[in-house]
């Protein structure tokens, strides 16, 4: 684990652990740092006087200093804990052990950021020999007594001591068949009791000690286990998915236990204060009678929806309503709560405010502002920029989908419309999907585990399970379209087969689902754009989209509150269209050779490349001009007069040409055929210059502001196209702001022998078409060498823009098409915590950019800057480059919501979640 930024001495001052309960509290909601996510609300609650079983935190520092201090605890710690432990004996009027009335908590995990279901819990603790008959004098109930002591034996068993559970199962099972009976339920105190001897035998055999009798000792190797969790693989992964830090650890929350499971008077349930998945304005969640917490979120039972507790406990559920009200108004955000009602009595377990869709979220946040329960800057603060990205998955063409019959219906537990191939396993469905196969990944029930599986998934669904249960959770978090609970599913993942009413889905077969209403379908279904798609495409009438309204009402409140500018890279006209649909005032990245892959442009472009004298080659170059200037026209046209940024050429020319490998196959070919020799003529021509442009490393090679250096026809010839395009929209009457872009200058000679270049064609072109247009002549920083010589080159430069792919590629030295090879371990071994290339490198490549900035505008002040790397997209980045002070970022068109969302929380210097 790595260092916490400030680590805290341990000493006698230091405060570890947070009393809370008989509505007061030591910690209080602002403190989710210390006391994790689940320790501030239940403070909070405390504070606020709700009906919370009282308990203790112990803060994420003693987490830190588990890890630091090779798990061992101070004792500074441990007395602390044993001070609360006596001050929750005499809040709860109970003792640890005791025959008569004994205390027993529940041991939970709770970070800064929920992650469900992805550390340990420990229910039950406290129960012993003696304490389980107290616990029955007291609930007058040996049955419940003896099956809360298996559970706990269970669970610390597989949680603490590492005994695998099924060795557990086992022995239950063989118990249930001595006894003849076929349910858990139906077992007798006595059986019961017969269980625990077995389970007795199990740890002994299996950790070679006794369970431990002691109940502080219980409660001191619980509290390690959680912490130990919190580096499970299936935690890290998480937090690796979620970009979560590893260093802010988890607090331990301890509790005195109620029990939802005494009878059919007790219940136990989760909630959200408004419909997670679609964000509607509805009580949503579900419980389950009889039952304790786990029974719900683990998805072994179906639960019933929450509105049917209002019949079953009106009293608790009418109660239940006006906290959960009463929270979301304290918060200002929807709530998601844990409770449980025991013989009658509600107790509140937990609040934290809810992960929901994307589409959800904007649906929320406006809903919120509507309702004058938050401002519109609060509304920008509460979304996740990557939600908007959510609200542009496409949906089935509900014509096509109305066609096919439905097979089976589950839970709509996230919203999307998914189609592929099934598959029984996370591993396949990483291994499928890394073949290029679109998976569904079908399971029983999802378990934590199946996290990597999920993510790589088109979509998640399952045999079991309620809405609130692991799968529908992540998926929904993920944006990933999830149906649970599809009870018809009758799923066999050893044999990979499911059937569903009779019909049989092998693996490899396909089937299609729709995330928003629970359909599931046994077909490969196409899907079409989102609304908004549709809206900005105009299939679809702004009116008639609910949703699209909201989705511009929140970006338009953010360009409120943004200091940066957003614009899209975009090469071709349709897409800068798109991109300006989106927000994006400004292209600030057109690629011109992607515009050579246009139909028919490549052997143009192979010609020019092959010519081995300049009069061939321009002779190629006349003819990609015409093409080039449609595009720029087209391209200035999308943009209403918006600053256009067109970059020169830049990839080394052989990416144009066919694969050497290639072309001695189809040579080797043509030799054993007796005719075609023109064409084995033309084909080792090809592979002689194939092999004179071959490079050790193009990347470095000849490429960029280098290609314009010895063939400055190329640069010519893309001056004339731009130069002609915004000639003639000058002369129709239209606004047209060309910045023309040297790339992958690290030296100012550089750029001053292209700049010479561009402005000479430039000029001949204004004054051969009568008309004179305002263009800039900039470059690209990044290479490292030009970002410490950024004062030189601004000398020269009328605008920088940050290559920041290429800046990371040569600062790290790592190759941007290579990194995939190793990145996995790097990030495994904890040297990097996140891929350079979709995240920028703050603490590396922050310090060249940043000189590049300083210099850039010492040498001419106010010079415009922008950043035209992936990193645009990035709300992360984003932050960053707010800082630095850049102009604007540029990203791709999908990505301009994004961005608009991102630049107003970095100017507001808020991230989401913190
Ligand atoms: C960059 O290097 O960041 C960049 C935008 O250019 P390219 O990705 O085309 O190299
Ligand atoms: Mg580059």
């Amino acid at each position: 684990m790595a260092k916490k930024a400030t680590p805290k001495k341990p000493g006698k001052s230091s405060k570890y652990v947070y009393f809370f309960g008989n509505g007061k509290a030591d910690g209080n909601r602002s403190m989710r740092d210390t006391l994790g996510g689940k320790g501030a609300g239940l403070a909070e609650m405390s504070r606020a006087g709700l009906p919370v079983p009282p308990g203790f935190t112990i803060s994420t520092d003693v987490c830190s200093l588990y890890y630091k201090q090779k798990g061992k605890i101070p004792s500074a710690v441990d007395a602390q804990i044993a001070e609360n432990i006596r001050k929750l004996e005499k809040a709860a009027a109970a003792t640890f052990g005791s025959t008569s009335n004994p205390l027993l908590v529940s041991v939970r995990s709770g970070a800064k950021f929920s992650m469900p279901g992805m550390m340990d819990t420990i229910l039950n603790l406290g129960l012993n020999d003696a304490a389980v008959e107290g616990l029955k004098v007291r609930t007058s109930n040996g049955r419940f007594a003896f099956d809360s002591y298996r559970r706990f034996m269970q669970m610390f068993g597989s949680v603490v001591l590492e005994i695998p559970k099924d060795v557990f199962e086992r022995e239950f099972e063989a118990v249930k068949h001595a006894k003849g009976v076929a349910l858990d339920t139906d077992l007798d105190e006595q059986a019961l009791r017969e269980v625990v001897q077995r389970y007795k035998k199990v740890i002994r055999d299996g950790a070679k000690r006794d369970f431990p009798q002691e109940p502080r000792e219980q409660l001191t190797m619980a509290r390690d286990a959680v912490f130990r969790s919190w580096m499970n693989p299936r935690a890290q992964e998480y937090r690796r998915i979620y970009d979560i830090p590893d260093h802010i650890g988890t607090a331990v929350n301890v509790q005195m236990m109620v029990f939802g499971n005494t009878g059919d008077r007790s219940a136990t349930g989760v909630g959200f204060t408004r419909n997670p998945a679609t964000g509607a304005r509805e009580f949503y969640g579900e419980f389950l009678v009889n039952a304790q917490g786990e029974d719900v979120v683990a998805g072994i039972r179906t639960p019933q929806p929450i509105a049917e507790l209002e019949k079953v406990l009106p009293t608790a559920y009418r109660q239940l309503r006006d906290i959960t009200t009463r929270l979301e108004r304290n918060y200002k955000d929807i709530q998601d709560f844990e409770f449980t009602i025991q013989d009658e009595r509600l107790f509140m377990l937990q609040t934290r405010s809810g992960k929901r869709t994307g589409y959800a979220a904007v649906i929320i946040a406006t809903d919120f502002v509507a309702e004058r329960l938050i401002t519109p800057k609060e509304a920008i603060l509460q979304i996740d920029p990557e939600s908007l990205s959510q609200l542009l998955a496409p949906g089935f063409d509900q014509q096509e989908w109305g066609k096919i019959p439905v097979a089976t219906r589950g839970l709509p537990a996230s919203p999307g419309a998914a189609s592929g191939q099934v598959v029984f396993s996370a591993d396949d469905a990483v291994q499928w999907s890394d073949q290029g196969k679109p998976v569904i990944l079908v399971r029983r029930e999802t378990v934590p585990d199946d996290i990597r599986g999920m993510f790589v998934a088109q979509g998640v669904l399952t045999a079991t399970g309620g809405m609130t249960s692991h799968a529908a959770v992540v998926g929904r978090q993920m944006g990933k379209p999830s149906i649970v609970g599809a009870a018809a599913l009758e799923v066999d993942e050893d044999g990979r087969t499911c059937s569903v009413n009779g019909h049989m889905i092998r693996e490899g077969d396909f089937v299609s689902f729709d995330g928003l209403t629970g359909e599931v379908k046994l077909a490969k279904v196409a899907s079409k754009p989102s609304e908004i798609l549709q809206v900005l495409h105009g299939q679809l009438e702004p009116k008639k989209s609910d949703i699209y309204r909201r989705f511009k009402q929140i970006l338009t409140w953010s360009d409120k509150y943004r200091r940066m500018g957003v614009r899209a890279n975009a090469d071709q006209p349709d897409q800068a269209e798109l991109a300006y649909a989106f927000g994006a005032r400004g292209i600030g990245l057109c690629r011109t050779e992607h515009m050579f892959f246009g139909e028919g442009r490549i052997p143009i472009v192979q010609r020019m490349i092959l010519a081995d004298n300049e009069t061939d080659r321009r002779a190629a170059l006349a003819e990609l001009l015409p093409l080039q200037r449609e595009d720029f026209y087209g391209v200035f046209k999308a943009m209403h007069g918006e600053p256009v940024t067109i970059r020169t050429i830049d990839p080394p020319l052989h990416e144009f040409l066919p694969k050497r490998e290639e072309l001695m196959v189809e040579i080797a070919r043509l030799e054993a055929r007796p005719h075609g020799v023109d064409e084995l003529e033309t084909k080792l021509a090809l592979l002689r210059r194939v092999e004179q442009l071959h490079e050790f490393n193009p990347m470095l090679g000849h490429r960029g502001v280098r290609l314009g250096i010895t063939y400055p026809e190329i640069t010519e010839m893309q001056t004339r196209a731009i130069m002609e395009a915004a000639c003639r929209l000058a002369k129709e009457g239209l606004k047209v702001t060309p910045e023309i872009m040297i790339p992958l200058v690290g030296h100012v000679k550089e750029l001053r022998d292209q700049k010479a270049v561009v402005n000479r064609v430039a000029a001949e072109v204004m004054k051969e078409q009568g008309v004179r247009v305002k263009y800039l002549v900039g470059t690209m920083i990044e290479v490292p060498r030009g970002a410490m010589t950024a004062d030189e080159i601004a000398t020269e430069a009328e605008f920088f823009s940050f290559g920041t792919n290429d800046l990371t590629q040569m600062t790290f030295g790592f190759s941007r098409d290579d990194i995939g090879k190793f990145l996995r371990v790097y990030q495994d071994k904890k040297i990097l915590d996140k891929d350079p290339f979709a995240t920028f490198d703050v603490d590396g490549v922050g310090p060249v950019l940043r000189t590049g900035v300083e210099l850039g505008r010492r040498a001419r002040p106010g010079l415009k800057m922008g950043v035209c790397g992936e990193h645009g997209g990035d709300p992360s980045s984003i932050h960053f480059f707010e800082k630095v002070g850049l102009d604007y970022v540029s990203c791709s068109p999908y990505r301009v919501p994004v961005a608009r969302l991102a630049a107003a929380q970095a100017a507001l210097d808020v991230k989401v979640g913190d």
